[in-house]
């Protein structure tokens, strides 16, 4: 699916509609410190077998999120396309 570099949404700070400017997010890597991360290093560890729930069936695509970056002040905020999609990409249509 084709997305728009640019696009009018919503800006709390601003508190009107302006002009946003899209970028692709990329999620970063997990904290090694998190209590949650330290828990799984601490489950794996002996012979418990299997610790955790596999799933069996998982989800084949993800929905698309863009970080919006206002172009009057700088704000910036998540931009979610709400259906599950294989492919997005980002051409200015002018
Ligand atoms: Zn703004």
């Amino acid at each position: 699916m084709n997305v728009p570099k640019e696009i009018k949404d919503y800006c709390v700070k601003c508190n009107a509609h302006t002009q946003h400017k899209l970028k692709h997010f990329k999620p970063g890597s997990p904290r090694a410190l998190a209590e949650g991360q330290r828990k799984n290093v601490r489950k794996k560890k002996g012979y418990k077998g299997k610790y955790q729930f596999t799933a069996t069936i998982k989800k084949q695509n993800k929905k698309p999120t863009f970080i919006a970056e206002c172009s009057d002040c700088g704000a910036k905020h998540y931009f979610v396309i709400p259906k599950r999609m294989k492919k997005t990409e980002l051409k200015d249509t002018s």
